[in-house]
């Protein structure tokens, strides 16, 4: 399988890419991850990326389009991947058109998790996240508290909240969904691709209905 999530910061793509990648043996390739990693290490990228993502805009298509080439070309990928965050924009819908054919590969599916915007601010802003980028494990200090406050309950490392997770920056995030990456799911959606998966209901049900929708012959 070769899948593709869209969905608002906050609609739960990083979880149920998780679980999915899990069960299907499919190699999860998040954006976001990709980023904060590279600005971990101080690469070329992240130097580039960082000023952007502190202020929850876009980092420039030419860093991510060269990120996923190289990633993509790799021989692992051929069993089957999920992309989380990218594409985030027409652009980039369009070079990932353009790589994927090169290198003969086409998507099974786009998944768009849908949520309503008034549910997102309250999940981004209480998001705890795990930096071991072994783990990457996301936590809500609500909806989903660790067994003890502040620690991974999967590999015992401190979690963080995000800088960009924090109530000023996340309203600029989710006007830069609405405005330039809403637009693909009638990309995908024209193509035949839309799966629509109702992502406002517990992790574990979405999931089981996620599944469900993957798993019938209707689905391509
Ligand atoms: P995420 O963890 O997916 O919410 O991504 C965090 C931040 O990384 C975003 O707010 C952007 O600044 C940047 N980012 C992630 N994916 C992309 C992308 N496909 N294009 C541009 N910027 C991105």
């Amino acid at each position: 399988m070769k899948l593709l999530f869209l969905g608002a910061p906050g609609a739960g793509k990083g979880t149920q890419c998780k679980l999915l990648a899990k069960e299907k043996n499919l190699l999860h390739l998040s954006s976001g991850d990709l980023l904060r990693e590279a600005v971990k290490q101080g690469t070329e990228a992240g130097i580039q990326a960082k000023g952007f993502m502190d202020k929850g805009n876009l980092v420039p298509d030419e860093v991510l389009i060269a990120m996923f080439e190289e990633k993509l070309s790799r021989p692992e990928l051929k069993n089957g991947f999920i992309l989380d965050g990218f594409p985030r924009n027409l652009e980039q819908a369009k070079s990932l058109d353009s790589l994927l054919t090169r290198l003969d590969m086409g998507l099974t599916s786009v998944i768009n998790l849908e949520t309503s915007d008034e549910i997102l601010e309250e999940r981004i802003t209480g998001r705890r996240v795990c930096p071991n980028k072994e783990c990457n494990f996301v936590f809500h200090v609500k909806f989903a508290p660790p067994q003890k406050e502040g620690i991974c309950d999967n590999c015992q490392t401190e979690l963080v909240h995000r800088t960009d997770d924090k109530a000023d920056v996340v309203k600029k995030r989710l006007s830069v969904y609405t405005e330039q990456t809403q637009p693909l799911i009638d990309f995908y959606r024209q193509k035949g691709l839309l799966v629509t998966v109702d992502g406002e209901a517990h992790p574990k049900e979405v999931f089981k209905s996620m599944l469900e929708k993957l798993n019938s012959p209707c689905v391509k």
